[in-house]
């Protein structure tokens, strides 16, 4: 079995970006797919953030260039998802769909998924009026009503940028007090344009048969009460899970699943993460390449210093 200098888990813009400095660094990288090839900017449509593109760009082709620009180096990629990993001994065992792949080095950028309620109608109005992620679709909600799902402080932060595009930002909590932190509840309780319903869950995203949200069904959990809310839009702000359960119990990981990582070292020597599956913050395309970039450099680093102190 080939030994490689380094396995990517992942290929969105961390685990693209990573595979493109460590293709340029001659580390010949393999590159582990995943099942949601591209990650969450596959499921965005315009991305007017990125730099380097002055009219926006989509998602998808935005992901699409990055990969090219990677299989323009030396880079290899299998499809599929990593079943199981171990890291307890170098070199490192990831396995793909059963296959094993041995690597001196691995660069986890697993990501993280938006959680969603479940709801059928949620599902289906996805992309016509449902998104999990303000930065991407906000702008698309100029002058709008807008409801936002959640308590924590993805809900205050996606409700508090919303409310410089929509005529009005009402945030749905399922209880009658915030999970968020102090600082970004003030900023959401003074925030004019920000106004709550609470103790209400979802029953149902409402589109009148048009294909298109046009409001919100409400159940209050307290009175049992269902009404029906008319918006535009509704986003999801129920927090994200990061995608790390293979990792459990080889390597730190905070108490919300997230891998702890210092410049793209974790606690394991050799193993590197890069992107969402660290990042509790920031939570960007730009910030993930960045740090794609930072995780491949001490990757090289690391492989260096080896190699000389044979
Ligand atoms: P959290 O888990 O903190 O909050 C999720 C919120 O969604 C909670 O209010 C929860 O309700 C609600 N919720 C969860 N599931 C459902 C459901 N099925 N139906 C209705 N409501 C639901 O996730 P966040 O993403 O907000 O935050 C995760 C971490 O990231 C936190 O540590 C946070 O501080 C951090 N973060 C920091 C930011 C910053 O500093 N700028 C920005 C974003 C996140 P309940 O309260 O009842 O459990």
């Amino acid at each position: 079995m080939d030994i490689h200098n380094v396995i990517i888990i992942g290929t969105g813009p961390a685990g693209l970006t990573a595979a493109i400095y460590a293709a340029r660094a001659g580390l010949n990288p393999l590159v582990v797919e995943g099942l949601q090839s591209g990650g969450q900017l596959t499921i965005t449509t315009e991305v007017d953030n990125f730099p380097g593109f002055p009219e926006g760009i989509q998602g998808p082709e935005l992901m699409d260039n990055i990969r090219k620009q990677a299989e323009r180096f030396d880079t290899q990629f299998v499809a599929g998802d990593v079943d199981k990993v171990d890291l307890s001994t170098r070199p490192f065992g990831v396995w793909v769909e059963g296959k094993e792949h041995r690597a001196q080095t691995v660069i986890i950028s697993t990501g993280a998924s938006a959680r969603w309620l479940g709801l059928e109608s949620e599902t289906r109005l996805r992309g016509h009026g449902v998104s999990a992620c303000a930065t991407c679709d906000g702008f698309f909600y100029m002058d709008k009503e807008v409801i936002v799902i959640g308590g924590g402080d993805t809900a205050m932060e996606e409700a508090i940028f919303l409310t410089r595009f929509g005529k009005r930002v009402r945030i749905v909590h399922r209880r009658d007090e915030l999970r968020a932190s102090k600082a970004m509840q003030q900023q959401a309780f003074a925030n004019d344009k920000i106004e709550f319903i609470w103790d209400s869950v979802p029953l149902e995203i409402l589109d009148g048969g048009s294909g298109i949200v046009t409001g919100i069904r409400l159940k209050n959990v307290k009175t049992g009460e269902i009404s029906d809310t008319p918006c535009d839009g509704v986003f999801l702000g129920i927090g994200h899970t990061p995608n790390s359960k293979i990792f459990e119990g080889q390597i730190d990981l905070d108490e919300s699943g997230y891998i702890i990582a210092d410049k793209g070292k974790t606690s394991v020597t050799g193993v590197f993460a890069c992107g969402d599956i660290q990042d509790t913050e920031y939570k960007q395309a730009i910030t993930a390449a960045g740090s794609g970039c930072m995780a491949a450099i001490e990757a090289e680093r690391l492989l260096e210093a080896e190699k000389f102190a044979e």
